[in-house]
């Protein structure tokens, strides 16, 4: 596994395994990496010849300074990660490389997610997804892969991206890898390590409102009385402040209405745990 500081470097050597014809998949995270980047990790070198994985702290879509300056950084296990599950090249850039002038470059030229990025994260985080939509777009300038791995974790995040795909015509595939998440069902990330012992307790019952949200619409209950009850329950949790749950069209991203005829149903949530805020999701079988 080779790491790359500078995308003149990381260009280079891409260009010598896009010459010989081999498919280039690529898996964008923000470092402090577990077992869900792992499994995004394992989906790219299955499915492409060589798995690119880039570790970068995005100032610009974070709209809480406190966040991204306690955002863990580990570097050497993050290296050991990636190279125990195969990853061929790291691009583990500086804020110059990736802005080369400046942060305030904009977002990308044009770009209006509409109704995609009005509610849910896009609401409750000004600013989140032109940033995402910025650091991605220039992320994959970069690399030129043909397939992007993206976890169902960030379930808006995967819509909003696909959508920039569409709308700027990149040549690129994307792939959706399922939530990995511990015994008690809390979806692994990198911020779970600043919850206290008691706040990591807490943090499981967020995926088991989610369930029971699945539950109640499997049984036919009213979509907007097992949102308000799931809101309830987390509420009455004194470590638990939830900012939402909403069940949506997975296409639109606009609220089920009962009945409604949809391709995928989904229930998402953004709990505030303690220093943290943590986000979860699960699509109706
Ligand atoms: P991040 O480092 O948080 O920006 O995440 C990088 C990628 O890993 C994104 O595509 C996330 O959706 C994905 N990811 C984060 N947590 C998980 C998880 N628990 N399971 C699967 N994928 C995840």
């Amino acid at each position: 596994m080779t790491v790359h500081n500078t995308s003149s470097a990381l260009r280079e050597e891409l260009a010598r395994h896009r010459a010989a014809g081999r498919s280039i998949g690529f898996v964008p995270t923000m470092g402090a990496l577990h077992a869900g980047h792992a499994s995004l990790v394992r989906a790219c070198v299955a499915g492409s010849d060589l798995t690119v994985a880039s570790i970068f702290v995005n100032p610009t879509q974070f709209d809480d300074r406190a966040d991204l300056e306690s955002y863990p950084v580990t570097p050497r296990e993050d290296e050991w990660l990636l190279k125990q599950h195969g990853c061929n090249l790291v691009y583990r850039p500086s804020l110059e490389d990736v802005y080369p002038q400046g942060l305030d470059q904009g977002g990308v030229a044009g770009l209006d997610f509409g109704q995609l990025t009005e509610r849910m994260e896009g609401a409750h985080r000004p600013g989140h997804f032109a940033g995402v939509a910025q650091v991605v777009n220039r992320l994959l300038t970069i690399v030129q892969p043909h397939t992007l791995y993206l976890g169902q974790k960030d379930y808006q995040q995967t819509a909003v991206l696909r959508a920039m795909i569409r709308f700027l015509n990149l040549e690129v595939t994307t792939k959706i890898v399922p939530t990995v998440r511990e015994a008690d069902g809390l979806a692994l990330s990198s911020r779970n390590s600043r919850l206290s012992p008691d706040e990591r307790r807490a943090a499981g019952s967020i995926n088991r409102q989610l369930s029971a949200v699945v539950g109640g619409l499997l049984s036919g209950w009213p979509t907007r009385e097992l949102e308000r009850m799931a809101m309830e329950a987390m509420q009455r949790q004194s470590l638990l402040q939830p900012e939402y749950v909403e069940v949506f069209d997975g296409d639109t991203l606009l609220p089920y209405e009962d009945g409604a005829p949809v391709e995928e149903l989904v229930v998402a949530t953004a709990v505030r745990v303690g220093p943290v805020r943590l986000i979860d999701n699960r699509i109706v079988p």
